[in-house]
Protein backbone atom coordinates (compact mmCIF):
# COMPACT_ATOMS: atom_id res chain seq x y z
CA UNK A 1 0.00 0.00 0.00
CA UNK A 2 1.50 3.20 -1.29
CA UNK A 3 2.24 6.04 1.37
CA UNK A 4 -0.48 8.72 -0.12
CA UNK A 5 0.24 11.03 2.24
CA UNK A 6 3.92 11.40 1.33
CA UNK A 7 2.83 11.00 -2.08
CA UNK A 8 0.49 13.94 -2.24
CA UNK A 9 3.07 16.00 0.43
CA UNK A 10 4.71 19.10 -0.63
CA UNK A 11 8.39 19.40 -1.72
CA UNK A 12 11.12 19.12 0.74
CA UNK A 13 12.13 23.04 1.25
CA UNK A 14 15.83 23.26 0.65
CA UNK A 15 15.19 21.11 -2.31
CA UNK A 16 12.74 22.52 -4.37
CA UNK A 17 10.23 24.41 -2.98
CA UNK A 18 7.41 23.92 -6.15
CA UNK A 19 4.25 22.04 -4.38
CA UNK A 20 3.04 20.28 -6.89
CA UNK A 21 3.10 16.53 -6.70
CA UNK A 22 0.66 15.59 -8.65
CA UNK A 23 1.96 17.38 -11.75
CA UNK A 24 5.28 15.33 -10.68
CA UNK A 25 3.52 12.45 -11.37
CA UNK A 26 1.66 13.55 -14.62
CA UNK A 27 5.10 14.98 -15.98
CA UNK A 28 6.53 11.51 -15.73
CA UNK A 29 3.33 9.51 -16.59
CA UNK A 30 3.32 11.47 -20.09
CA UNK A 31 6.85 11.31 -20.74
CA UNK A 32 6.83 7.58 -20.06
CA UNK A 33 3.53 7.29 -22.62
CA UNK A 34 5.42 9.18 -25.21
CA UNK A 35 7.96 7.36 -24.80
CA UNK A 36 5.95 3.88 -25.16
CA UNK A 37 4.19 5.20 -27.91
CA UNK A 38 7.07 6.75 -30.17
CA UNK A 39 8.79 3.16 -29.64
CA UNK A 40 5.58 1.15 -31.35
CA UNK A 41 5.15 3.23 -33.81
CA UNK A 42 8.50 3.13 -35.34
CA UNK A 43 8.14 -0.68 -34.36
CA UNK A 44 5.00 -1.20 -36.66
CA UNK A 45 6.33 0.82 -39.36
CA UNK A 46 7.09 -1.47 -42.59
CA UNK A 47 10.57 0.04 -42.83
CA UNK A 48 13.72 -1.58 -44.37
CA UNK A 49 16.11 -0.64 -40.94
CA UNK A 50 19.63 0.09 -41.64
CA UNK A 51 22.82 1.26 -41.08
CA UNK A 52 21.57 4.65 -40.75
CA UNK A 53 19.19 3.84 -38.20
CA UNK A 54 21.96 2.10 -35.97
CA UNK A 55 24.28 4.99 -36.07
CA UNK A 56 21.89 7.26 -35.14
CA UNK A 57 21.11 5.58 -31.99
CA UNK A 58 24.65 5.33 -31.44
CA UNK A 59 24.76 9.44 -31.68
CA UNK A 60 22.00 10.06 -29.33
CA UNK A 61 23.29 8.40 -26.57
CA UNK A 62 26.04 10.07 -25.83
CA UNK A 63 23.83 13.40 -27.75
CA UNK A 64 21.55 12.63 -24.01
CA UNK A 65 24.30 12.72 -22.05
CA UNK A 66 25.47 16.31 -23.75
CA UNK A 67 21.74 17.67 -23.08
CA UNK A 68 22.02 16.31 -19.64
CA UNK A 69 25.20 18.42 -19.22
CA UNK A 70 24.13 21.70 -21.02
CA UNK A 71 20.99 21.91 -18.66
CA UNK A 72 22.97 21.15 -15.68
CA UNK A 73 25.69 24.25 -17.02
CA UNK A 74 23.18 26.26 -17.80
CA UNK A 75 21.45 26.59 -14.78
CA UNK A 76 24.91 26.19 -12.46
CA UNK A 77 26.16 29.13 -14.25
CA UNK A 78 23.55 31.99 -15.41
CA UNK A 79 21.00 33.82 -13.38
CA UNK A 80 20.00 33.47 -9.95
CA UNK A 81 17.89 31.76 -7.19
CA UNK A 82 15.53 35.31 -7.81
CA UNK A 83 15.37 34.82 -11.73
CA UNK A 84 11.76 34.89 -12.68
CA UNK A 85 10.32 31.55 -12.35
CA UNK A 86 13.21 29.41 -13.24
CA UNK A 87 14.87 30.67 -10.41
CA UNK A 88 12.82 28.87 -7.63
CA UNK A 89 11.80 25.97 -9.88
CA UNK A 90 15.25 24.91 -11.86
CA UNK A 91 18.39 27.01 -10.60
CA UNK A 92 17.71 26.73 -6.87
CA UNK A 93 17.47 22.99 -6.88
CA UNK A 94 20.52 22.74 -8.82
CA UNK A 95 22.91 25.23 -6.58
CA UNK A 96 21.34 23.66 -3.07
CA UNK A 97 23.12 20.37 -4.27
CA UNK A 98 25.92 21.35 -4.28
CA UNK A 99 25.69 22.42 -0.75
CA UNK A 100 23.34 19.95 0.32
CA UNK A 101 24.07 16.81 -2.11
CA UNK A 102 22.31 14.16 0.14
CA UNK A 103 19.14 15.93 0.37
CA UNK A 104 18.63 14.52 -3.19
CA UNK A 105 18.28 10.66 -1.92
CA UNK A 106 15.41 12.10 0.25
CA UNK A 107 13.30 12.79 -2.42
CA UNK A 108 10.25 10.52 -3.90
CA UNK A 109 10.56 8.68 -7.05
CA UNK A 110 8.17 11.41 -8.46
CA UNK A 111 9.91 14.21 -7.65
CA UNK A 112 13.21 13.17 -8.32
CA UNK A 113 11.87 11.99 -12.29
CA UNK A 114 9.56 14.96 -13.04
CA UNK A 115 12.00 17.50 -14.01
CA UNK A 116 13.80 15.02 -16.33
CA UNK A 117 10.38 13.84 -17.55
CA UNK A 118 9.91 17.74 -18.61
CA UNK A 119 13.51 18.28 -20.09
CA UNK A 120 13.00 15.30 -22.62
CA UNK A 121 9.56 16.29 -23.71
CA UNK A 122 10.60 18.29 -26.78
CA UNK A 123 12.31 15.27 -28.04
CA UNK A 124 9.29 13.16 -27.56
CA UNK A 125 7.05 15.08 -28.78
CA UNK A 126 9.36 16.51 -31.91
CA UNK A 127 9.68 12.48 -32.41
CA UNK A 128 6.20 12.13 -32.90
CA UNK A 129 5.68 14.72 -35.38
CA UNK A 130 8.25 13.53 -37.67
CA UNK A 131 6.64 12.23 -41.48
CA UNK A 132 7.52 8.44 -40.62
CA UNK A 133 6.77 7.58 -43.83
CA UNK A 134 9.60 9.22 -45.61
CA UNK A 135 12.90 7.54 -44.72
CA UNK A 136 14.58 10.90 -43.71
CA UNK A 137 11.77 11.43 -41.32
CA UNK A 138 12.19 8.19 -39.88
CA UNK A 139 15.63 8.69 -38.94
CA UNK A 140 15.04 11.99 -37.24
CA UNK A 141 12.44 10.20 -35.35
CA UNK A 142 14.81 7.81 -34.44
CA UNK A 143 17.45 10.34 -33.54
CA UNK A 144 15.09 12.00 -31.37
CA UNK A 145 13.00 9.75 -29.90
CA UNK A 146 16.59 8.07 -28.92
CA UNK A 147 17.43 11.44 -27.55
CA UNK A 148 14.02 11.93 -25.62
CA UNK A 149 14.69 8.46 -23.71
CA UNK A 150 18.10 8.24 -23.12
CA UNK A 151 17.52 11.64 -21.22
CA UNK A 152 14.41 10.34 -18.97
CA UNK A 153 16.65 8.56 -16.67
CA UNK A 154 19.19 11.57 -15.78
CA UNK A 155 18.18 12.64 -12.63
CA UNK A 156 17.44 8.69 -11.47
CA UNK A 157 21.06 8.04 -12.58
CA UNK A 158 22.67 11.47 -10.81
CA UNK A 159 20.53 9.85 -7.32
CA UNK A 160 22.14 6.40 -7.30
CA UNK A 161 25.44 8.15 -8.33
CA UNK A 162 25.20 9.67 -4.87
CA UNK A 163 23.95 6.63 -2.69
CA UNK A 164 26.99 4.79 -0.89
CA UNK A 165 25.07 1.15 -1.42
CA UNK A 166 22.65 1.54 -4.67
CA UNK A 167 21.21 -1.69 -6.09
CA UNK A 168 23.33 -4.14 -7.59
CA UNK A 169 22.50 -4.15 -10.84
CA UNK A 170 22.81 -0.03 -10.63
CA UNK A 171 26.09 -0.54 -9.55
CA UNK A 172 27.13 -3.11 -12.05
CA UNK A 173 26.26 -0.30 -14.58
CA UNK A 174 28.16 2.16 -12.80
CA UNK A 175 31.34 0.00 -12.81
CA UNK A 176 31.55 -0.55 -16.71
CA UNK A 177 30.77 2.91 -17.10
CA UNK A 178 27.21 2.32 -18.51
CA UNK A 179 26.07 5.25 -16.59
CA UNK A 180 26.91 7.86 -14.72
CA UNK A 181 29.01 6.30 -11.67
CA UNK A 182 30.23 8.18 -8.13
CA UNK A 183 33.89 8.52 -8.40
CA UNK A 184 32.89 10.23 -11.84
CA UNK A 185 30.15 12.30 -10.04
CA UNK A 186 32.20 13.16 -7.32
CA UNK A 187 34.33 15.58 -9.38
CA UNK A 188 31.73 17.84 -10.18
CA UNK A 189 31.10 17.99 -6.15
CA UNK A 190 34.65 19.84 -5.89
CA UNK A 191 34.60 23.42 -5.64
CA UNK A 192 34.33 25.46 -7.61
CA UNK A 193 31.75 22.80 -9.29
CA UNK A 194 32.73 23.50 -12.65
CA UNK A 195 33.74 20.31 -14.50
CA UNK A 196 32.02 17.01 -15.07
CA UNK A 197 28.51 18.73 -15.64
CA UNK A 198 27.32 15.49 -17.58
CA UNK A 199 25.13 13.30 -15.80
CA UNK A 200 23.49 10.57 -17.41
CA UNK A 201 26.16 8.51 -18.70
CA UNK A 202 29.01 10.96 -18.66
CA UNK A 203 30.37 9.79 -21.37
CA UNK A 204 30.76 13.36 -23.33
CA UNK A 205 32.77 14.67 -20.05
CA UNK A 206 36.36 13.46 -21.15
CA UNK A 207 36.08 14.96 -24.66
CA UNK A 208 34.21 18.22 -22.89
CA UNK A 209 36.99 18.80 -20.22
CA UNK A 210 39.88 18.02 -23.08
CA UNK A 211 38.85 21.04 -25.41
CA UNK A 212 37.39 23.42 -22.69
CA UNK A 213 34.11 23.63 -24.13
CA UNK A 214 32.23 25.11 -20.93
CA UNK A 215 34.96 27.62 -19.87
CA UNK A 216 35.33 28.69 -23.54
CA UNK A 217 31.43 28.75 -24.03
CA UNK A 218 31.02 31.26 -20.84
CA UNK A 219 33.66 33.44 -22.26
CA UNK A 220 32.29 33.34 -25.26
CA UNK A 221 28.95 34.11 -23.63
CA UNK A 222 30.58 37.06 -21.27
CA UNK A 223 31.95 38.86 -24.86
CA UNK A 224 28.79 38.54 -26.46
CA UNK A 225 26.50 39.55 -23.36
CA UNK A 226 28.62 41.14 -20.65
CA UNK A 227 26.93 38.35 -18.77
CA UNK A 228 29.62 37.03 -15.79
CA UNK A 229 29.45 33.61 -14.84
CA UNK A 230 28.18 32.50 -11.84
CA UNK A 231 28.09 36.01 -10.59
CA UNK A 232 25.80 35.10 -7.79
CA UNK A 233 28.09 32.88 -6.07
CA UNK A 234 30.30 35.97 -6.18
CA UNK A 235 28.12 38.19 -5.02
CA UNK A 236 26.89 36.86 -2.17
CA UNK A 237 28.83 37.16 1.11
CA UNK A 238 28.21 33.56 2.47
CA UNK A 239 28.96 31.95 -0.81
CA UNK A 240 29.59 28.23 -0.42
CA UNK A 241 33.30 27.03 -0.35
ZN1 LIG B 1 26.28 21.31 -10.48
ZN1 LIG C 1 25.30 15.53 -7.73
Amino acid sequence: MPNLRRLFAPRKSGNSEFPLRLMDIFWVALAGGLAVGGIARLVMLPADWGWVDALLVAVALPGADFVSGMIHWTFDTWGSERTWFIGPRLIKPFRVHHEKPKNLLETHFFTTNADSSLANLPFLIASLCMPVQYEAGRWAAVFLLTLGIAGLPTSQIHKWAHMRRPPRWVAWLQRRGLILSTPHHDQHHRPPHTVNYCITTGWCNPLLGKIRFFPRLERLITAVTGWQPRKDEADAPTATV
